[in-house]
């Protein structure tokens, strides 16, 4: 496989991570098992230690109707969706434009916001070992069972793009922070609220190092300078045990953890 050399201090969200050679996945799907997959890193905290990684070459960034469903190839970023979805008068896609990330990484994270999910129109998916169709894939809240790297998703075509819809998302985010982060780092456990349980425990706007709980939205762990891994894994440990030791609920990763030595990673 060709390799691209990624600093990942610029390329995550995050801004943590060194300089890495990232394989390219094209056409050769044969030893794909050695690597990690990432999309756009924008819901991934990159270790010390991180396993080999490839991403999907730029063959896969496309979006186009086909046959009356919409296509869009896997290292498509969301605000080419988003732009495309607008300049053609497609309705359903309107939440993407506040959701980064590159179509693969929306896919398998179910990447939504509220009830707008990008499973609500999936038809199906490409991956390299062949066609999911929906019905074969297990999918909840941030949530799939996908095993294999996905080429391609379709989807089904409705008209009307919605401006009004656009405005209410903006204004949904308006209470997230603008500094580094991967969006919300726990889920939120049934009938509750990561945010609450973090601010509960004392831990919002807790400095360790550069990084801290944001006080402005309690689930986001930001970056404020020069965050580091080891920090990010102190506050999300502690935020765990914290957790744990007082509501006896067990928080779990809304992030991608990529190191080697992190015991529920990859
Ligand atoms: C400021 C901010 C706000 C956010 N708000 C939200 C929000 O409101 N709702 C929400 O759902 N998310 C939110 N996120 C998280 C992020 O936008 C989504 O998780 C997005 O789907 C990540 O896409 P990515 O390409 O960056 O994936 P990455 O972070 O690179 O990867 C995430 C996971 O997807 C897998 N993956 C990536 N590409 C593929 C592929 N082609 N095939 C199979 N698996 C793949 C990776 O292996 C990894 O497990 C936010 C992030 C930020 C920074």
């Amino acid at each position: 496989m060709q390799t691209k050399l990624i600093n990942f201090k610029k390329y995550s969200s995050f801004k943590i991570g060194g300089t890495l050679e990232v394989a390219l996945l094209e056409n050769n799907f044969s030893n794909i098992a050695d690597y990690y997959l990432i999309g756009s890193c924008n819901n991934t905290l990159v270790g010390d230690n991180p396993p080999a990684l490839m991403m999907l070459s730029k063959k896969y960034d496309y979006i186009r109707v086909e046959d009356g469903v919409l296509k869009i190839g896997g290292a498509t970023p969301s605000g080419k969706i988003a732009s495309f979805c607008k300049k053609h008068n497609i309705a359903n896609f309107e939440f993407v434009s506040h959701l980064p990330g590159k179509l693969g990484g929306l896919v398998y994270m179910n990447a939504g916001l509220k009830e707008f999910e990008i499973f609500n129109t999936l038809l199906e998916l490409r991956t390299t070992d062949g066609v999911l169709k929906k019905e074969q894939i297990k999918y909840g809240y941030r949530f799939t069972d996908i095993k294999k790297p996905i080429l391609e998703a379709s989807f089904e075509l409705e008209s009307g793009f919605s401006s009004q819809k656009v405005a209410m998302f903006k204004k949904m985010r308006a209470n997230q922070p603008s500094t580094p982060s991967a969006g919300s780092c726990f889920k939120n456990p049934q009938g509750d609220y990561a945010g609450r349980l973090i601010e509960a425990v004392g831990l919002r706007g807790v400095m360790r190092g550069d990084m801290c709980f944001s006080s402005e939205h309690a689930n986001f762990l930001v970056n404020t300078a020069n965050g580091t891994y080891k920090d990010a894994m102190w506050l999300i440990e502690e935020a765990k045990k914290r957790v744990f030791k007082e509501f006896a609920i067990k928080l779990e990763c809304e992030i991608v953890i990529l190191d080697r030595e992190y015991r529920d990673g990859v």
